[in-house]
């Protein structure tokens, strides 16, 4: 296959095959791809502004039947460790989070199986009625499976309910690789590849906010990568044309530290900086219908962040105040709202802070 006429489609935003990402993933020079990753991102992104938010990544609880391998965070219900966040620790977390100059909660933990719809329904309306003006950025798509069958309801019966109880977008959380060979590995309880898909169409037909991730570098392949990006392209062009649909892409590496994968199957983070800024060009060219490219600098790193930012992404994501899952797993990068923007300057750019919807917003953080 030759690579100059893959460029050209690229560079024409046509929607590359798998074999054409797989290509330009394992044969093209890093040069040409950040290139292209550069202009392309120009093209969805006039200019130098690249976003950042600050929000508060509360767990809703650590107790969890899915017992993913990669997890380094989830305990059984009998652990001594085990938790169910308490409206008094939430309150405590939010008026921080607000004297921060925050007003975002990105809720998750694991998949408790004495929690239904009732009780998120109930906390999400508690949480509203107390903080009128916090975001609920929460769950995902296999806490919506899971609350389904629980509750023999369909996924948009469950949405409409979470999102009538506050609910203000959908993190794409728990993609991990949309492959059930790998899926079947990694996560066997957890929301099939076609599953994750189902409740993110219902999502963009409900016309809720939402976000869309990889966590890669473990069992796949590389052609599992390319075929979960597009994947996800393919479910992005059939969104309802004015709905929100996949917001941003965040990808971002195995965290081993800890894990079943590595401790029991010595399977480590297959992750280094290059490979990450291949990722996210491949990311900016293959989604041509995905606006914003995020780069995980809470897992990446200051460097890698910075110069992901010249191969394709428009956005480092948030400071996030709290952060416990990537983290368990030895993710140990945190930065606060000034370091945050002197990253994005000192990598050329203009920082630009946001909500989740990718607005800008105006107020300047006292930290
Ligand atoms: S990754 Fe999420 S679903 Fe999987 S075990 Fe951990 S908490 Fe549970």
């Amino acid at each position: 296959m030759d690579l100059e006429q893959i460029y050209d489609k690229a560079l024409n935003l046509l929607p590359l095959n798998a074999e054409e990402g797989v290509e330009l993933y394992t044969r093209a020079p890093l040069g040409s791809l950040l290139f292209i990753g550069n202009t392309l991102r120009q093209h969805h992104n006039r200019g130098k502004a690249v976003g950042w938010m600050i929000d508060r990544n509360v767990n809703l609880t650590n107790i969890c039947f899915s017992q993913c391998t990669f997890c380094n965070f989830c305990r059984k219900k009998t652990s001594e460790e085990a938790y169910v966040t308490s409206t008094d620790e939430y309150k405590r977390k939010i008026d921080e989070l607000y004297s921060l100059g925050g007003d975002q909660l990105l809720l998750q933990g694991g998949m408790n199986p004495d929690l239904g719809i009732d009780y998120y329904t109930g906390l999400f309306r508690e949480l509203k009625k107390l903080y009128p003006t916090l975001k609920l950025h929460a769950l995902g798509p296999p806490e919506v499976v899971y609350l389904a069958r629980k509750e023999h309801l369909t996924y948009r019966q469950i949405l409409s309910m979470l999102t009538e109880a506050g609910l203000d977008s959908l993190p794409g959380a728990g993609a991990e690789i949309l492959s059930d060979r790998v899926r079947k590995k990694v996560s066997p309880a957890k929301a099939s590849s076609e599953e994750w898909l189902e409740v993110m169409t219902e999502a963009h037909k409900l016309n809720l906010p939402t976000s869309a991730t990889m966590m890669y570098g473990h069992i796949e392949t590389p052609r599992e990568r390319i075929e979960h990006l597009i994947k996800l392209r393919d479910l992005q062009s059939l969104k309802p044309s004015g709905h929100y649909g996949f917001i941003t892409f965040i990808p971002w590496p195995f965290q081993d530290e800890g894990t079943v994968l590595r401790n029991k199957y010595g399977i480590s983070s297959s992750y280094s900086g290059a490979d990450y800024l291949r990722i996210i060009a491949l990311s900016r060219i293959i989604l041509n219908n995905i606006r914003n490219i995020q780069a995980s600098i809470l897992t990446v790193g200051k460097e890698t962040g910075m110069l992901s930012l010249h191969a394709g992404a428009n956005d480092l994501g948030s400071i996030m105040i709290e952060e416990n899952v990537v983290s368990a797993a030895g993710a140990r990068n945190r930065f606060n709202a000034d370091e945050m923007q002197s990253i994005i300057r000192e990598a050329g750019f203009i920082p630009r802070r946001r909500n989740q919807k990718y607005e800008t917003i105006k107020v300047t953080p006292v930290l």
